[in-house]
């Protein structure tokens, strides 16, 4: 009790706000320089597909590498950036150099296809699909071969400006993933809205699985209707061989997640490709 009444009172008299405050000033102040510092990364994370073991593609993932303040999570910078509008360029960044070394990927002959995900703000952006379609001429990746990752946050406010940009943005090729599926708020109506191709069960519902009877309940039932939809369903943050037992028993098709492998730099993911399939989740 006395612990929590000293959070409380530090509060009111806010020595941690102000500390906050200060942390935000020290990012934000750097956010805008990350580009030109070249302090920026992406890691990929592998995803696999269920049945065969295989490695299918990969997620992109940035990186904040600060020499002032250390590695920075993009759950702490996505969000100033996108109040910042930051974001644009970053993802800019992020799309260019996704592709490309997805392209040196795929020359290796590593069927690959590559992740990269989009925030609310960028999908504001006017210059988005010119973006995308700059990003696949120069690394020559093949568009079939890169995959849009947005939330639901990216349809809310007006749906049909974002089915109409999606379809836009499609017609290059490339094809949409919807993210973290089921944490939003009007899920089902963006389902079947939303011009999709692959829907991403959130973290959240797997891992309680298979022992909780609801999260099991509805990760059986999500599956069946994204198929039913005819939506391919990757499973995020897969990190047990009984979460994995259980969506291959279900049907899922492609895997991500601890168990495969955590997020990894360009390097050793390439040492990764080389190693192939961990034998022992399969
Ligand atoms: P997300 O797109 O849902 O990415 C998945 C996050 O879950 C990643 O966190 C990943 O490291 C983490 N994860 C994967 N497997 C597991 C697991 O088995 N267990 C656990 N506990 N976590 C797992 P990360 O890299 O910190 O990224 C967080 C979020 O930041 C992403 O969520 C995405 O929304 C955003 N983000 C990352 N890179 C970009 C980017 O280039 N552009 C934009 N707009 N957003 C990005
Ligand atoms: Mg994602
Ligand atoms: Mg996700
Ligand atoms: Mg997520």
């Amino acid at each position: 009790a006395k612990q929590a009444g000293e959070r409380n009172s530090s509060r009111i008299y806010a020595p941690e706000m102000e500390t906050q405050a200060q942390e935000r000033f020290a990012l934000e102040s750097r956010l805008h320089q990350v580009l030109e510092r070249k302090e920026l990364a992406l890691h990929y994370q592998p995803k696999v597909d269920a049945f065969s073991g295989e490695v299918i593609g990969m997620e992109a993932l940035l990186r904040w590498n600060s020499p002032e303040l250390g590695t920075i999570s993009p759950v702490r910078f996505i969000p100033l950036a996108e109040e910042t509008e930051l974001i644009v360029p970053m993802g800019a960044w992020a799309l260019k150099t996704a592709c490309k070394q997805a392209k040196k990927w795929l020359d290796q002959g590593h069927k690959l296809t590559v992740a990269v995900n989009l925030s609310p703000r960028q999908f504001l952006d006017k210059r988005l699909k010119d973006t995308v379609r700059q990003a696949l001429t120069d690394s020559q990746l093949p568009p079939e071969r890169l995959e849009l990752e947005i939330t639901e946050s990216c349809a809310v406010g007006d749906v049909t400006y974002t089915v109409n940009l999606l379809n836009d943005l499609k017609s290059l090729g490339v094809t949409c993933a919807l993210d973290d599926f089921g944490t939003g708020y009007s899920s089902l109506n963006y389902l079947k809205l939303l011009p999709l191709d692959t829907l991403k069960l959130d973290r959240s519902f797997v891992m309680a699985i298979p022992e909780d009877k609801n999260d099991a309940a509805i990760v059986r039932s999500v599956i069946q209707m994204a198929h039913d939809l005819g939506l391919k369903v990757v499973t995020e943050g897969v990190e047990t061989r009984q979460q994995a037992a259980f969506l291959k028993y279900n049907q899922c098709e492609i895997l991500q997640g601890f168990l495969i492998s955590r997020p990894l730099d360009a390097q050793e993911f390439g040492e990764f490709l080389l190693r192939g399939t961990p034998e022992e989740w399969v």
